[in-house]
């Protein structure tokens, strides 16, 4: 059975048995919500996103673009390519380096 894990993200249309999925498992969501583009989907259910954002340079009163990786956790019921923009939900550390799920596809 497909839970509501509180945002307005799109349901997935298949289940799975995955515990740490937010839909079908038992992991909750909460905190950050980070959008981002897939650049490495190598390892099983986990994937590297990249996400860009504007940091602002004090001595030239300007912007620089800068960016950051994070690592999420992937449930298989939620298809992620590699160079798909995601939705990723913060959740509670799955392992070390692993504190957010993708929660949807965007494009
Ligand atoms: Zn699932």
């Amino acid at each position: 059975m497909t839970k509501n894990i509180g945002l307005q993200a799109a349901m997935p249309k298949s289940e799975c048995d995955d515990e740490l999925c937010p839909f079908h498992g038992s992991l909750s969501v909460r905190g950050k919500l980070v959008q981002g583009k897939v650049v490495s989907a190598k390892a099983p259910r986990m994937v590297v996103i990249q996400q860009e954002f504007p940091r602002i340079v004090k001595k030239y009163k300007r912007y620089a673009r800068s960016q950051s990786k994070i690592h999420a956790h992937t449930p298989p019921c939620i298809g992620v390519k590699e160079g798909d923009v995601v939705l990723t939900a913060e959740c509670r550390p799955i392992s070390k380096s692993v504190s957010f799920v993708v929660v949807e596809v965007v494009s």
